[in-house]
């Protein structure tokens, strides 16, 4: 396993460069006051811990992995010891709120750690994860009495969060789920159902754990118009806040899985548990959402750190690994062979790790400061604008993100050749480890669907010009600036091709609606690729002013226009080929009977 190095210089180029987040942050509530030294000691701080304590148990937790028993879940050596550590750092309480025992900072601090935890120990991270959603979802719909039940100790990190939505036969169609809740009589309810893929759904980490759980009232509407969400602690919870007996929540058995071994997927069981409303009658998915959007982005970067984590391991490698001569003449002739860096085609590889990286942490960092615009600013038009991008690129982020996070890992195993596809490197467990994220919070078909058709089509466009009215003014600035052109220009003829792809899209889909279901993941590739281009056009164009402006640090600012004129020319023509296929009519989909798919 590569020892993780948190990527220090390029999170704060992003931060300070890009978002010029001081200045954000002096107008947004939670935000004044913290100035740059502040938040890169902050930056230090995280990198130190997830480097020395999370990173050490990433390769033991996945040989180890969780064990059950009926007494609970064990989960791997020296992981309780890292969780506690994290909390009493203050790390799982950054940006909630201040009157439940939170610190209040922007939520955008948290991505920073996310990008850490995520690349340190991706198992790992799924824990804090979790209870960062519950907690957000608990602050957005519970009344104050819930607030003050649960938030501080979920705080604290004494008690843990979990999402239970999946059942066996309902995944991504919620509307099936069977999972009963009966009143009680006294406000409470008694919960009965079987949950499945439950992650943190049972471990050794906390004193108690705080189950979110949808299920359906005794006379619901069928479908998700008749979807509830309750707080189910597993252990009974009295008046003064101390734990009890067991509420009626048993984890019935572990899942046994690909990658994320050391995070605890768990099979649970509900017989009869307490549990109270969180929100209104019949729109728990309204509330649910909120944790979902949270952990769509969270999902996102954690695609995104494990293609960090590859890179790291593959550059390391690909500079020691001695293979071949170089095509024009010995690099290191004092040496067998050269090092395997000097070959174009593994140059190709690591080049697009460090594109997938880069181009990720700058969309991931967009993201977390529009969503701090969004959360703390909601009012406002500033903050309803935020909102609406937030929810164009949540998708985008989620699925494309994980889409590429995936890619980078698999070329980190190439660049590794035969020593990538052996256990010892470390290599394949990022594989492992990162093919979930392209499944869990909405597949990520499900994502394209919701990108095309909530996103876009919904509002004929309107959130798609919001974004594209960003990329308009970058391009605006720097028109006429030759030595900015070739990141420029292709982002002013991409920008109204984007455009006009939703309309043709929409034409078609009105005749037909699968035309929409047959463009949407090209639709998102797409998307995804362009979003990319204008934070490549954007890194070039500080870069190019920090040179000009004769910066010491050229070497580094070089290699930033170097990296945008690879992704330009060798990554964003992939663009050309979704075109293509976008436009190719849902026939070539739908006409082969299901009968006939294989003889
Ligand atoms: C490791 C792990 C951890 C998880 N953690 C949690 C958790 O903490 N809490 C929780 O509630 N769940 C959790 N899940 C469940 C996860 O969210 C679901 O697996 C996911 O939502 C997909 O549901 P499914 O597996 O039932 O697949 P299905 O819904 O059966 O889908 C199968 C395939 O069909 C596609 N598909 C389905 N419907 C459509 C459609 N209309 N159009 C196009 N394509 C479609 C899907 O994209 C997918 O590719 C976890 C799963 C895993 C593997």
């Amino acid at each position: 396993m590569p020892a993780y190095k948190a990527s220090i210089r390029d999170i704060q180029f992003v931060l300070h460069e890009m978002l010029e987040i001081e200045q954000h942050y002096a107008r947004l509530p939670g935000g004044e006051g913290l100035g740059r030294e502040t938040i890169d000691a902050m930056i230090s701080e995280v990198a130190r811990f997830m480097e020395r304590v999370v990173a050490p148990l990433n390769r033991s937790g996945d040989e180890e992995g969780c064990h059950w028993s009926p007494e609970g879940v064990r989960t791997p050596a020296g992981f309780k010891e890292a969780y506690d550590q994290y909390y009493e750092s203050g790390f799982g309480s950054i940006a909630t709120d201040e009157a439940y025992g939170g610190q209040g900072l922007p939520p955008s601090l948290r991505t920073v750690l996310s990008e850490m935890v995520g690349a340190a120990n991706s198992s790992f991270s799924m824990y804090p994860g979790l209870t960062a959603g519950a907690i957000a979802a608990i602050q957005d719909h519970g009344s104050e009495e819930q607030k003050q039940a649960y938030l501080p100790k979920m705080n604290e990190g004494v008690w843990s969060g979990t999402m239970c939505l999946t059942e066996s036969h309902c995944g991504t169609d919620l509307g099936l789920l069977r999972t009963k809740a009966e009143p009680l009589g006294d406000g409470s309810y008694a919960i009965t159902g079987e949950k499945i893929f439950i992650s943190a759904g049972e471990h050794d980490l906390t004193e108690n754990i705080i189950h979110l759980v949808l299920a359906r009232l005794p006379d619901a509407p069928a479908g998700t118009k008749g979807i509830s969400l309750f707080i189910v602690p597993k252990l009974a919870i009295d008046e003064q806040g101390n734990v009890g007996d067991n509420n009626g929540v048993q984890c019935a058995s572990l899942e046994h899985k690909m990658g994320i071994k050391a995070s605890a997927t768990c099979v649970m069981a509900f017989e009869n548990a307490r549990g109270v409303l969180l929100g209104e009658p019949n729109k728990g998915l309204r509330a649910m959402f909120t944790m979902m959007n949270h952990a769509r982005l969270a999902t996102g970067m954690q695609g995104m750190a494990l293609g960090v984590l590859s890179f790291q391991g593959a550059l390391e490698y690909a500079k020691e690994r001695l293979q071949m001569r170089s095509l024009t003449g010995p690099k290191a002739p004092d040496k067998p062979a050269d090092p395997i860096i000097v070959h174009p085609d593994v140059r190709r590889m690591l080049l697009t790790q460090k594109v997938i990286a880069e181009g990720s942490r700058a969309m991931a960092g967009y993201c977390s400061m529009i969503s701090d615009l969004a959360l703390r600013l909601p009012e406002t038009e500033e903050g309803k604008h935020a909102e609406a991008q937030l929810e164009l690129l949540t998708p985008i982020c989620k699925a494309f993100m994980t889409d590429l996070g995936s890619e980078a890992c698999n070329l980190g195993v190439q660049v590794f050749g035969g020593h990538g596809y052996i256990r010892e490197q470390g290599m394949e467990q990022m594989i492992r480890d990162g093919r979930v994220l392209q499944i869990y919070e909405g597949a990520n078909g499900i994502q394209a669907l919701d990108l095309l058709g909530r996103k876009v089509l919904a509002d004929g466009g309107a959130r798609l010009k919001g974004f594209i009215g960003r990329i308009e003014a970058l391009c605006e600035e720097h028109r006429g600036d030759e030595e900015l052109k070739e990141f420029i220009e292709p982002l002013e003829r991409l920008h109204p091709e984007w455009v006009g792809l939703v309309s043709e899209i929409m034409e078609r889909a009105l005749q037909n609606p699968d035309e929409a279901g047959a463009a949407s993941y090209d639709f998102l590739s797409y998307s995804g690729y362009v979003s990319f281009a204008y934070f490549f056009a954007w890194s070039a164009a500080v870069a190019k002013r920090k040179l000009r402006e004769g910066s010491d640090e050229a070497a580094f600012y070089e290699a930033k226009l170097l990296t945008a004129r690879f992704y330009v020319r060798r990554i964003l023509p992939r663009t050309r080929a979704l075109v293509e296929t976008m436009r190719s009519s849902a026939s070539d989909l739908m006409d082969l009977d299901a009968e006939h798919f294989s003889f």
